[in-house]
């Protein structure tokens, strides 16, 4: 019913134009956008082949080449200087080196091979060894490891045991036991711990590494939020710290059965009763051993790596015009693979944000049809669940002036609950001739209604604003409407499928913005900045968050 009013309106309009043609044109544009062929775009990018799109990722990648092979395919014209659609990010990465050891009772062991280190923080320390045995202290069931025990400075070392089914430690939370085994001695005062793996994990050993920590991703400078211009009271962004950085602080070595046997001075057939007594339950007394001590060095390798926005324009129609810009963007990445999520552990992201991802390539297919006078960039932004960082790179080494983006209309998750209606956020923020301009669309493509909920800066309940991509845009006085569905009990998780999504919905925002992005590209002047004192030109880093 709405669409037969839409056609009538247009009908209309075009008469009292009288210029049929372009509105042609743009229905035909409108109507190439489609749920069938959203779906078929978001059946690739949130296939579990993709492995939950973080970045980086092989998986990140290869949906990357997807969007790049789709918009050549569309005839769209590269932005980036070397003639491609990626704009590359570097960035470094820190691994435990393969020169990292451990020595003990004069014996030198490596990494990866006779021990196993997760995170990727380099330590150089030597400490005397307790024995705490198995390492819980639980009063419920009755064990302690720990009493009486002084593990100040020292290295404890935990026998990973396998205790006999119903023992009262395994009818608890697995996961909390683990973490207890760990926690523990770092909260005592210990510089490290050895935890010598369980016979089953000796013998799946053979021949085996452990494995080698993806470590920590370090950020170029120009992927962060810079400093705000006045009050500086912003923290750089800058790298993350490794991977050590919560809970227990210090190194958590795992020990095969020979090294173990070294570092506790006893034969490979002592420990095996040690791990026999265990398997019956018993304890194995914690003690002080007293003389003997350990060496843990472990080294950091830096390797270079990058990942990439993916780039690409419609020139615009106006000889004078295409020299300004409206920006389309979404954020292409997701959070990756959430270990020990069961049964299922790759989290898609069908909505956060394949959702926005796809519906860019149907408004870039659309663009094909009917363009607008000022050119049209598309962004698929990398790194957004790690703080925006594909957005604030493309701001800070945009490849066209700041000052020459009309606008940006930015989408992360378009595809869920309210059937009828898209959130807005940020429309009317820097100026409120991008407000009128939505509305005006809405209004005559009556498909979707805008739901204001969270459309207001001083809203202290939400801060989805500064969540998202546009707020890169947004911080450097570029007028910016975010388009959101609102939030789900899925996101983040390996539930947000593709079977949830609403993708005659996400048809509707998805007309909703490319006809927004005709509007603003087609008006003769770019929008007024009349709503931010403080903003008086494109491109100038604002120093409030709104
Ligand atoms: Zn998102």
């Amino acid at each position: 019913m709405f669409r037969r009013t839409i056609l009538t309106t247009m009908a209309a309009a075009a008469l009292l134009l009288g210029c049929t043609a372009p509105l042609h044109a743009q229905q035909q544009a409108l109507d190439s956008i489609t749920a069938g062929e959203l779906r078929m775009h978001l059946a690739f990018i949130s296939a579990d082949e993709m492995q939950g799109r973080d970045t980086p990722s092989p998986g990140l990648n290869m949906a990357a080449l997807y969007l790049a092979t789709r918009v050549e395919a569309y005839g769209l014209t590269p932005l980036m200087p070397d003639g491609s659609f990626y704009q590359t990010i570097p960035l470094s990465r820190t691994v435990l080196s393969r020169t990292s050891t451990l020595t003990a009772g004069g014996r030198t062991f490596m990494f990866p091979t006779d021990f196993g280190a997760s995170g990727s923080t380099a330590a150089d320390l030597t400490g005397e060894l307790v024995l705490v045995g198995y390492g819980a202290s639980d009063a419920e069931a009755g064990w302690d490891d720990y009493s009486g025990l002084d593990l100040q400075g020292k290295i404890a070392v935990l026998l990973e045991g396998e205790l006999p089914e119903g023992h009262a430690l395994r009818l608890g939370d697995n996961r909390r036991l683990r973490s207890m085994r760990t926690f523990t001695p770092a909260g005592a005062g210990a510089v490290a711990v050895l935890n010598v793996i369980s016979p089953s994990r000796e013998r799946a050993m053979t021949g085996a590494e452990f494995e080698v920590s993806t470590g920590g991703v370090s950020w170029p400078a120009g992927a962060s939020s810079p400093p705000r211009s006045s009050s500086g009271g912003e923290q750089r962004g800058g790298a993350p710290r490794g991977g050590m950085q919560r809970g227990a602080r210090i190194p958590v070595l795992e020990l095969r059965h020979d090294a173990a046997a070294a570092v506790l001075g006893i034969s490979r057939a002592e420990l095996e009763a040690m791990f026999a007594r265990l398997a019956r339950g018993e304890r194995i007394e914690g003690r002080a051993l007293s003389g003997r001590q350990a060496t843990i060095d472990l080294e950091t390798d830096t390797l270079s790596e990058h990942t990439q926005n993916v780039v690409a324009m419609v020139p615009g129609s106006d000889p004078v015009l295409k020299d300004e810009y409206v920006v389309i963007g979404a954020h292409y990445d997701h959070v990756g693979i959430r270990h020990g999520a069961y049964p299922d552990s790759i989290c898609n992201g069908a909505d956060d944000n394949g959702s926005g991802t796809v519906s860019m390539l149907e408004i870039a297919q659309a663009m094909t049809i009917e363009r607008p006078k000022r050119s049209v960039i598309f962004v698929w932004h990398a790194g957004e669940e790690k703080g925006l960082r594909g957005a604030w790179w493309f701001v800070q080494n945009c490849p066209v002036p700041l000052e020459k983006i009309n606008a940006m209309l930015q989408m992360d998750m378009i595809s869920r609950n309210d059937h009828d209606s898209i959130c807005l956020i940020g429309s009317h923020f820097v100026s409120s001739e991008l407000d009128a301009a939505h509305r005006r669309v809405c209004d005559r493509l009556g498909l979707i209604a805008i739901d204001d909920k969270y459309n207001d800066p001083d809203l202290p309940t939400n801060n989805y604003h500064r969540q998202s991509d546009h707020y890169a845009y947004h911080s450097y006085s570029i007028p910016a409407t975010f388009f959101f569905s609102d939030i789900t009990p899925e996101l983040h998780t390996p539930a947000d499928e593709i079977h949830l999504c609403d993708f005659d919905k996400a048809e509707r925002v998805t007309k909703f913005v490319y006809a927004s992005a005709l509007e603003l590209g087609n008006m003769p002047r770019m929008v007024a900045l009349d709503r931010n004192p403080e903003i008086t030109q494109r491109g100038q880093r604002i120093s409030t968050g709104r």
